[in-house]
């Protein structure tokens, strides 16, 4: 089996309705996808759809963004019960706080650039969570920068001039909240250094000893050097291993299946799931 355990749609910040995300899963010859946007579970029902329809499995997920010590921490949560209070608490303040911030953003590069609140708006999928890359798509279409990748080279980097940060809960707590709402939680690209700031392992200790999963180590935003580090942490922690996409559509170059999973890692994920969510057997 060809699993891909993590993408995003116009739920967030990919380019593709849910739907045409399983069908870009499906026309790449994979059997099985995760739907996991930022900080939201809404795409679901449409993939889930889409899933029955086109006969590949879907794996229900979100993409949790947390943060320790001011270094942001991606947290894959699969199988989640998307209506359990602890954890939906947490992502509707973290979405409500990227509300607030994508406007201060916008604020800061008006002084320098042209945008507008509405420029932004205007790229945000109705319900979907705002996101820097919307702010990219604004940028892009009125011509300032040619691609979402060239406005986080500066104008939109983590150390950028115009950066504002969002309310996130810890790295730590947010893994306990996975495991209350049912689901498994794994830590996605843990040390893609490119990206930005990456925690000690220690912090990765920790996560362990609160529930963690597994480690996603094959992802592109990974070197041969990180992937194996990856592996040898989770190793030692006794945590599952992923390799996933990432995909973001036309967002971003990462292609649907260009990294997978092994089947006995999804098995495991789906032996581990504790609440009413289940594999979709499409
Ligand atoms: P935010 O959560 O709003 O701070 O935005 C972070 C998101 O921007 C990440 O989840 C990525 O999907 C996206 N992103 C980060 N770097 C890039 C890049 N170089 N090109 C396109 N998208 C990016
Ligand atoms: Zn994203
Ligand atoms: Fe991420
Ligand atoms: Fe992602």
């Amino acid at each position: 089996m060809r699993i891909d355990l993590h993408t995003h749609s116009l739920a967030s910040d990919g380019t593709e309705t849910p739907a045409d995300v399983v069908a870009a899963a499906r026309a790449a010859g994979l059997d099985a996808l995760a739907l996991t946007d930022h900080d939201t579970t809404r795409g679901w029902a449409e993939a889930t759809d889409a899933a029955v329809r086109l006969g590949v499995w879907l794996v229900p997920g979100i993409e949790i963004s947390t943060r320790i010590d001011g270094i942001s921490v991606h947290l894959l949560g699969y199988l989640i019960d998307p209506d359990a209070l602890g954890l939906l608490n947490e992502i509707e303040r973290a979405r409500e706080s990227r509300r607030g911030r994508a406007g201060r953003m916008v604020e800061l590069l008006a002084r320098d650039h042209p945008i507008t609140v509405d420029d932004v708006r205007a790229q945000v999928a109705d319900g979907a969570t705002i996101g820097r890359p919307h702010i990219a798509d604004a940028l892009v279409a009125n011509g300032v920068v040619p691609n979402r990748s060239a406005a986080f080279t500066h104008l939109l980097a983590d150390d950028g001039p115009y950066h504002v940060p969002y309310y996130a809960p810890d790295p730590v707590e947010a893994v306990r909240l996975v495991r209350e709402a049912g689901g498994v939680p794994v830590m996605a690209h843990p040390f893609a250094g490119r990206r930005g700031r990456v925690v000690d392992d220690e912090v990765i200790r920790r996560m362990a000893s609160a529930g963690l999963a597994g480690l996603e180590a094959d992802h592109r935003d990974h070197d041969e050097a990180e992937r194996d580090h990856a592996r040898r942490l989770a190793t030692d922690l006794g945590l599952l291993v992923t390799g996933s996409s990432d995909y973001h559509g036309d967002g971003k170059p990462n292609r649907i299946g260009e990294n997978l999973t092994a089947p006995e890692v999804l098995e495991q994920i789906e032996a581990q799931a504790a609440g009413p969510t289940r594999v979709v057997r499409g």
